[in-house]
């Protein structure tokens, strides 16, 4: 599989508590800063009705992972606390407005080669691991990069991207936003 492959259209899906949602951050939860990282709590702007969208899901998945990939640590533009810290503020979030998110794995590693950073599927292991009722066929990865539809390929979940339609990558279904799907899976 390469980038700027075909869209193909899937069918109806009937999701129920024992699939698993994997979510990408950059783009997907959060606004993305180009060519910079969010590195710091007051850089972290949730996009419109991602809560809202992390909220439904939550009842209707078995399990919510965010999945992300984090360089901006490996370069040293940030530290790895300050991203803690995010993610903890992030959560805190998401449960105030009735979401949960059962993990969050993130890659700091610079290089591509890394086990961990996608399109690898290290962080894809790790949930397997830690969460052995993970059904990879009842898995959908949310991402809006193409690194995110390739690790979905590669550990055979459903792929959909986030997306404004200027782009497109190989993908099962293409949204605008979290909120969009959210509101396509009700
Ligand atoms: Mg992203």
């Amino acid at each position: 599989m390469h980038c700027g492959a075909q869209i193909k259209k899937m069918g109806y899906l009937e999701i129920d508590n024992t699939w698993t949602l994997f979510l990408d951050r950059d783009g997907v939860i959060n606004e993305k800063r180009e060519n910079d990282y969010v590195k710091n709590w007051n850089e972290f702007s949730f996009l419109n009705g991602a809560l809202q969208a992390i909220s439904t899901l939550s009842n209707i998945f078995g399990r919510i992972i965010i999945v992300t990939n984090q360089r901006g640590v490996g370069k040293g533009v940030m530290k790895e606390g300050d991203l803690v810290i995010i993610h903890n503020k992030m959560s805190q979030e998401i449960k105030l407005n009735f979401g949960k998110i059962d993990a969050i794995y993130y890659c700091t590693e610079l290089s591509d080669d890394s086990d961990c950073r996608k399109p690898n599927i290290g962080m894809g292991e790790k949930a397997l691991i830690d969460f052995p009722e993970i059904e990879l066929t009842k898995s959908i990865i949310v991402g809006d990069s193409c690194s995110d539809m390739i690790f979905g390929e590669r550990l055979n979940m459903k792929k959909v991207l986030i997306g404004n339609g200027e782009y497109k990558f190989d993908s099962d279904w293409q949204f605008e936003s979290l909120y969009a799907f959210s509101l396509m899976i009700l």
